[in-house]
């Protein structure tokens, strides 16, 4: 079990900003925004590599869930989405989650 299973399971407390039936959004406790948001499937998939065929309408209601979290954090400028996977995709927590960073000009390449 990961830390963030523990979250959606109140076990730990978190800044919680949108949930429905299959997802959770929190802030995360090490902004490297202004706005910078988790946004984790209920289900404890550990990485985009564990995703299956049955995982499908998840991961669209994953991506459609996106744009309404950054729209009530008031990202309407625009706003970054990163999926880390594996150890060389920096990826530190093993429950798939999506980092939604705005409110401050991003630059490209990312590190
Ligand atoms: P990643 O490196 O892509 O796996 O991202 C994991 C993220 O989880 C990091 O940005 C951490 O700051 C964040 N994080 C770790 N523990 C917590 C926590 N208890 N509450 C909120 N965010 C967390």
């Amino acid at each position: 079990m990961t830390i963030f299973t523990k979250i959606i399971n109140r076990e730990i407390q978190a800044d919680i900003v949108y949930e429905d039936e299959q997802c959770l959004a929190f802030r995360d406790v090490n902004p490297q925004a202004p706005v910078h948001v988790l946004l984790i499937p209920k289900k404890p998939v550990k990485s985009l590599d564990e995703l299956t065929e049955s995982d499908r309408a998840l991961c669209g209601h994953l991506m459609l869930t996106v744009p309404k979290v950054a729209g009530l954090l008031g990202l309407s400028g625009g706003y970054r989405t990163v999926i880390n996977t594996g150890a060389h995709g920096g990826q530190s927590v093993f429950h798939l989650h999506i980092h939604i960073l705005g409110a401050r000009d991003l630059t490209w390449p990312p590190g």
